[in-house]
């Protein structure tokens, strides 16, 4: 009891220290970035400006790791608390709009007030959960798409089912998801779906992937339903 007890402790500890490199990186990041931007657009060397364009590259990328990984990364754990599932899905809808327009996808998800299921967590990591798996659907559709996200209830089990017209995945691929820094991009960190997968996990959830290769995914999540 007493290892595990250590344990808990500092993997508290690990996420504690996550939450505040997470808000003190990403502050100079974002300044460093804006100073590289105006020192490119003056640049009239060619190897100059090619330098500072991978400088800008690599500060994107250290951004991208925060996103997928520490986002919502808190410093004082949040309680958990009963929430409306299409509401936080309505609120990542929202987030997820721009890289959404950018890549020509549509996302076809309606909010209806009057449908309340309710699931156990914490919100911060439920949306980091579904920022993660939206991102992940909106990027495998890079000549665009349709998002469809559904919601629905069986017995005492809310579904999400996330499905996307994208790229699609192989068996293996699928096998591979949630190993962490397994990824197919090359600018992927290979952290987004290892994170939603532990916060599923930790809801009490569960998560199935299939996929057509070349022609589309989804991802379906179970919660508990809480009445
Ligand atoms: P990253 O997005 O940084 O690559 P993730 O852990 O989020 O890391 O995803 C790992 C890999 O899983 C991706 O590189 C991609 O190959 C595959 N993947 C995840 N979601 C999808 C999806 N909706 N459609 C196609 N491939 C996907
Ligand atoms: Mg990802």
């Amino acid at each position: 009891v007493l290892q595990r007890l250590m344990k808990a402790e500092k993997l508290e500890i690990v996420s504690h220290l996550a939450a505040s490199i997470s808000h003190e990186v990403r502050n100079p990041l974002t300044a460093s970035r804006g100073f590289m931007q105006m020192l490119q657009e003056d640049e009239k060397e060619p190897a100059k400006k090619r330098y500072i364009s991978i400088a800008i590259n690599e500060l994107d990328r250290a951004k991208e790791i925060i996103d997928d990984y520490l986002l919502f990364a808190n410093s004082a754990p949040e309680r958990n608390e009963k929430m409306n599932i299409s509401e936080e899905i309505h609120h990542v809808t929202h987030i997820m709009t721009p890289l959404a327009n950018m890549n020509g996808v549509a996302i076809d998800f309606t909010f209806d007030e009057e449908v309340k299921f309710f699931v156990m967590g914490e919100r911060r990591k439920l949306q980091q959960c579904l920022i993660n798996l939206f991102k992940n659907s909106i990027e495998a559709m890079q000549n665009g798409g349709t998002l469809t996200v559904k919601v629905t209830k069986e017995g005492g089990t809310v579904i999400v089912d996330i499905i996307d017209t994208g790229c699609g995945m192989t068996q293996e691929q699928i096998n591979r998801l949630g190993e962490p820094y397994f990824t197919t991009k090359e600018k992927g960190t290979g952290l987004g779906t290892m994170v939603s997968f532990s916060i599923i996990h930790y809801m009490k959830g569960k998560v199935s992937v299939s996929s057509v290769k070349g022609k589309e995914t989804c991802f379906s999540l179970e919660f508990p339903l809480c009445e």
